[in-house]
């Protein structure tokens, strides 16, 4: 039987909860399917260390988890730390040097959850969007001159190369072509960023031209949230810079019901070091240790996890219950309006899987 070693990286504040009832649920599912093992091994980087150590995670961190199959992550964020410390120190220094350079993220309204738009249902707002993981607005060149004197200067420079444009235009094509739809919108700034996003115009173009059978369009990123909010139906995958995409998966997040249920997977296409699973929310120190945090942002990202492993019939089984589990709002936790703890919502998860026949 196939063993796969996931590393467990569950960082701060909620991250720990969540990615405790994760692991839960994923070994549920691997005893119910008996086709493989989960062997994982947990890893305590973060907040805590920081204090500790100094760093984020230890230098040698990277080779740790180098090997593993997967990574299941947290959240990197401690209200005593800034948050540029802790995100270039834990999740950034994965990402990058492992050039987990699609970020995905799927939304659709589940079964039992209720969108903010009115009358939305998940017929009509089923998306996935990609987002560029490597570069961009992110990619850390700039610098500061003069502190603190009126003269000081600060920059960010967004850096786009045609290789990094390339790439991440071949997986949002491709990613589309395997869905029903084949339909792509190409997010882009091009009218006022007249460099970079012209660029990024001209490869969707190039691109778009390997993939005839994907229908695809171009929009500016202002007018791309009115479209996500009175038009969802119109879109199906979508692909944006890092910055773009960030801002509007939060959107499509809030879209689909709560930050707690929304899913990301941190891909290196190529496997040539291991992918990165986790909840899009953040550490949320507002409800640290009160047992309320919602699962489902991790178990949706587990799913993604198990898919990515070529472990589709145990992905599938795992979805299944998370949907049958947010249909009964008895297992709504607070952020979805109820009264359910992250106790609840894991067992009510678990005897899904263990129950189902199919
Ligand atoms: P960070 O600084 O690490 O990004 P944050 O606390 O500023 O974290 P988020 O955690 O992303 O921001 O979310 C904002 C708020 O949404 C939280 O304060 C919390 O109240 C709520 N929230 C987010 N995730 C969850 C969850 N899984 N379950 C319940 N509530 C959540």
């Amino acid at each position: 039987m196939k063993t796969y070693r996931i590393a467990a990286i569950p960082g701060d504040g909620i991250g720990t909860e969540v990615v405790a009832a994760g692991i839960e649920v994923l070994q549920a599912v691997a005893r119910r399917e008996a086709a493989f093992a989960l062997e994982v091994e947990r890893f305590d980087w973060g907040g805590e260390y920081y204090k500790q150590h100094g760093r984020m995670m230890p230098e040698n961190g990277r080779d740790l988890i180098r090997n593993h199959d997967a990574i299941l992550f947290g959240s990197a964020g401690h209200p005593d730390i800034p948050d540029h410390v802790t995100l270039w120190g834990l999740r950034l220094a994965i990402c990058q040097p492992f050039d987990q350079y699609a970020n995905v993220r799927p939304t659709r309204i589940l079964p039992g959850i209720v969108s903010p738009l009115r009358g939305v249902t998940d017929r009509e707002l089923d998306w996935v969007i990609v987002r560029e993981n490597s570069e961009g607005e992110y990619a850390g060149v700039g610098g500061r001159a003069h502190r603190g004197s009126p003269l000081e200067v600060a920059t960010d420079v967004a850096m786009f190369t045609r290789a990094g444009v390339e790439r991440i235009m071949r997986y949002a094509f491709g990613l589309a072509r395997s869905r029903p739809r084949k339909l792509l919108t190409v997010v882009t700034k091009s009218n006022a960023q007249r460099h970079a996003m012209v660029m990024w115009d001209e490869i969707a173009a190039a691109v778009g031209a390997e993939f005839p059978d994907v229908t695809w369009d171009r929009m500016l990123v202002d007018a791309m949230t009115v479209r996500m909010v009175m038009r969802p139906r119109t879109l199906d995958t979508i692909v944006a810079t890092n910055l773009h995409a960030d801002i509007l998966s939060d959107l499509a997040a809030a879209l689909a019901g709560s930050l707690g249920i929304a899913p990301t997977a941190n891909i290196n296409p190529e496997r040539t070091f291991p992918s990165m699973f986790e909840p899009i929310h953040g550490s949320a120190f507002d409800i640290v240790g009160k047992g309320i945090a919602n699962p489902v942002g991790t178990f949706w990202s587990s799913v993604m996890m198990l898919e990515h492993l070529g472990e589709r019939s145990a992905a599938a089984r795992l979805m299944k219950a998370v949907e049958r589990v947010t249909a009964d709002p008895r297992l709504h936790t607070p952020d979805l309006g109820g009264s359910a703890r992250t106790r609840d919502v894991t067992a009510g998860v678990i005897a899904a899987i263990e129950g189902a026949n199919d």
